[in-house]
This record gives structure tokens, C-alpha cells and sequence, in this order.
């Protein structure tokens, strides 16, 4: 490739940029702590997925053999036999959840799709492109879906075959729908099993609640058809990727015979991403399931020290349960803008993913909240101490001792 000094120069200027921001994220769920060196090296390849990686293909530059293993690993981790499942790796959180709408779609085609108002934007965009008939529900003020509400919903609509759409991890507040709660509803209300449909949108919480000890019901043993999961959140990937898993006989229903591919076609787009089923490979098989729990303790860990210091300051901040988002009340547009939070209304979150390896970030960002929200108190501590915000408090210490395993 031969490029001009001037576009190689912009380029050097990029990656100056991406070396400055690479640990930057403390809004937004994607994990930087990556690393793919092993696989730099397929970057020269024309690799494409195309069609079903279960069954041999005409183009021969393709990852089937990863993608496979990354699936047995997934139906593994949501609890459903993989012979019993089909998934496969998407472009990231959307597609499969649109995967999911769809099959849904096919399964009860004039059916109605319940989600909450904490529902991911994504939603709104698939029901429209599926044309979908949707109601949204009213969320409780944690973020879970409002179970009256659904049912109130649900009866004044006489819908038989409802399509919910459950989130497992809500990206404002990290709330995740009780979907035993909600089976156990429409049961009473008389809906049987196999007359409604049960997707989770587990684009964050499908690599954390697998590794805890108490969690939410979230898998096909709990009741769910449907799961996606987002690659570059917790997993953590240089490019958007995900995984959706279903249950192999409503995925039957959609496959079509493609004789150009030679090979059945299941998923959304034609050309499939080929580098990034070996990037999830990679990851998954490079941390062993005791790493993620400790992974993922060590998040939740910071999650909680980030509670209580701004609790300690009297700033209303919380968590759910084995979520690693961070609720606050919106901090000033300064504040907002110097650390990139996503805020919506008058809430905040911080999220914290596996490359925060201290509390480092996490605390300069509550000291400025803190020296805001009650700027005498802050000065006073300070007079008492000049360098309290450049310590690291002992509790803290402590707690990243116990924690340095990444
Ligand atoms: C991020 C997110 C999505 C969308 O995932 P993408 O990978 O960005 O397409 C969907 N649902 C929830 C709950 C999310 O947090």
C-alpha cells in the first residue's frame, strides 16, 4: 500500500489519539482490557462467515471451527444442551436482539412486543424494521420493568401471544427484569408456556451474571427462548461484535436453502464478520471460568467502593445487585463532559469494566462530583488534609490488593 507523508502523518496523529483515550472509558460498558496481539496477524485474510457455521460452506476463508466453540461455550454458559440451541456471532448487542424480535416475529406473527421505558433505544428501530406491534411499558423507578403494568398492558390488549422483551441488565440503571416473576404472571393470567415468547437483552449483564454467586434468573433453565450478548462490552474487543443464542427449532423455522453459498441461511447479514468470532474464541479461551468470576468480582468490587465513598459524601448513589453500573444523580455539564458520561434526565452512571484495574479513575471523578455537590465540606476536608484527593484512602489500597489479579 503506498500512502502520502501527509495521510501516513494523519494516521501517526490518530493513533497518538487512540493511545491517549484507550483507558478513557468510565460512561459507557466497553471494556479496554484486551489483547488480541495473537491474532493481529489474520488481519491480511479476506475471511467471511457467511451463512451458518454448522454446515460446510464454498468459501473456504472462513472461521466456522472458532465460531462453533464460541457457541458451545454460550449455550453452556445460558443452561440449554448445544445441540438444543443455534446462535451465532453478530455485530453487536442490536442484531441480536433484532434475531431474537424476529424469530419471535416468525413464531407469532401478529403478536404484540412488551418492553419497558428503560428498554435499549435499539428496540424502537427493530420492532419498526420488523413491524412489530409494540407497547411500551411504564419501568419501576429502579429500572425494572413495572409487572403491573406489563399485565394491566397485556390484558387490556386480550393479546394471546405476547413477545417479551426482557432486559437483563438495563444500560441507564444495570436493573434486570425478574423473568421468573413474570412467567409466574402469565401463568396466572392464564398464558400458557408455549403461547408467548421470552427474549433477554443481556448485552452487558450475559458475562457477569454466569460468574456470581447469587444471580438473577437470566438462562434457558430460568425460561428464557432468546439471549444476546454484546462482545466489546465486558468481553472487550477493538471491534463491535456480540453473540445472540436461541433455541435451534425457532431458528428452523426462519432457515432458507441458499444454493450460491451453497449453505443455509439464518442470520441477519449475508457476509459475516470472520475476524471477530476468533477474537470472542480467543477471549473466552485465554480466561479460564475462575479468571471471570475474579474479573468480574474485582469490577463489582470497585462498582461498590464507588457506592460508598459517594454515599460516605451524601450523594444518593446506588447499584443493583451484580451490577457494575453505578447510579448518581447528574453531575454538572462540566463534570459530564471532562469524564464522557452518558446521563439522561437527571440521572448518571459510572460503569466500572475490567480495565479499571484501581480506583484511580473511578475516584478522581468522584472527588470532582463530591468537591462539587458540597464544595465547604470539601474545602474543609482539605484544609485538613492538602493532599487528601491525591491519596489513595487505606480501605482502598486494601481492597486493590485483595483484588490484583488482572
Ligand atoms: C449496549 C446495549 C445494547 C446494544 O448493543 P450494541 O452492541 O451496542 O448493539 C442493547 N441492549 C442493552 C441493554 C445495551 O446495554
Amino acid at each position: 500500500m503506498t500512502m502520502s507523508t501527509a495521510d501516513k502523518a494523519r494516521l501517526d496523529e490518530f493513533w497518538q489519539h487512540c493511545l491517549k483515550h484507550q483507558f478513557f472509558n468510565i460512561g459507557y460498558p466497553e471494556n479496554a482490557d484486551f489483547d488480541y496481539a495473537p491474532l493481529h496477524r489474520f488481519l491480511r485474510f479476506s475471511i467471511n462467515n457467511c451463512g451458518d457455521w454448522a454446515a460446510p460452506s464454498n468459501y473456504v476463508l472462513n472461521s466456522f471451527d472458532f465460531e462453533r466453540e464460541v457457541m458451545t461455550y454460550f449455550s453452556d454458559l445460558f443452561g440449554i444442551r448445544h445441540e438444543d440451541s443455534w446462535g451465532y456471532v453478530t455485530n453487536g448487542g442490536t442484531e441480536g436482539n433484532m434475531f431474537g424480535c424476529y424469530l419471535a416475529r416468525e413464531l407469532f406473527p401478529g403478536g404484540t412486543l412488551y418492553y419497558s421505558k428503560d428498554t435499549h433505544y435499539s428496540v424502537a428501530k427493530i420492532v419498526k424494521l420488523l413491524r412489530i406491534r409494540c407497547r411500551a411499558v411504564d419501568s419501576l423507578a429502579n429500572g425494572e420493568i413495572d409487572y403491573d403494568d406489563l399485565m394491566a398492558k397485556i390484558a387490556a390488549d386480550q393479546e394471546r401471544h405476547p413477545i417479551i422483551f426482557a432486559n437483563i441488565g438495563t444500560t441507564l440503571r444495570g436493573a434486570v427484569d425478574d423473568i421468573a416473576l413474570i412467567q409466574q404472571r402469565l401463568a396466572q393470567a392464564g398464558i400458557a408456556r408455549e403461547d408467548y415468547y421470552l427474549h433477554a437483552d443481556a448485552a452487558l449483564s450475559g458475562m457477569i451474571l454466569p460468574f456470581v454467586d447469587r444471580p438473577q434468573p437470566f438462562s434457558f433453565a430460568d425460561g428464557i427462548d432468546s439471549i444476546c450478548v454484546s462482545g466489546h462490552k465486558m468481553i472487550g474487543s477493538p471491534i463491535p461484535c456480540g453473540i445472540v443464542v436461541a433455541k435451534r427449532e425457532a431458528v428452523e423455522r426462519i432457515s432458507v436453502e441458499v444454493d450460491y453459498i451453497s449453505a443455509s441461511d439464518k442470520t441477519i447479514s449475508g457476509s459475516r464478520n470472520g475476524h471477530t468470532p476468533l477474537m470472542m474464541w480467543a477471549a473466552l479461551r485465554s480466561h479460564s471460568p475462575a479468571q471471570w468470576r475474579r474479573r468480574v468480582q474485582h469490577c463489582l468490587g470497585i462498582a461498590q467502593h464507588a457506592v460508598e465513598r459517594m454515599r460516605a459524601a451524601g450523594i444518593d448513589a446506588w447499584r443493583h445487585d451484580n451490577s457494575i453500573t453505578v447510579v448518581f444523580p447528574c453531575p454538572s455539564a462540566r463534570i459530564a463532559k471532562k469524564y464522557c458520561l452518558a446521563t439522561s434526565g437527571d440521572t448518571a452512571h459510572l460503569i466500572t469494566t475490567p480495565h479499571h484495574q484501581d480506583t484511580r479513575q473511578v475516584d478522581a471523578l468522584i472527588d470532582e462530583i463530591i468537591a462539587e455537590a458540597q464544595p465547604a465540606a470539601w474545602r474543609a476536608l482539605r484544609q485538613d488534609n492538602p493532599a487528601h484527593d491525591l491519596q489513595v484512602p487505606t480501605q482502598v489500597r486494601e481492597f486493590a490488593s485483595r483484588f490484583d489479579v488482572i
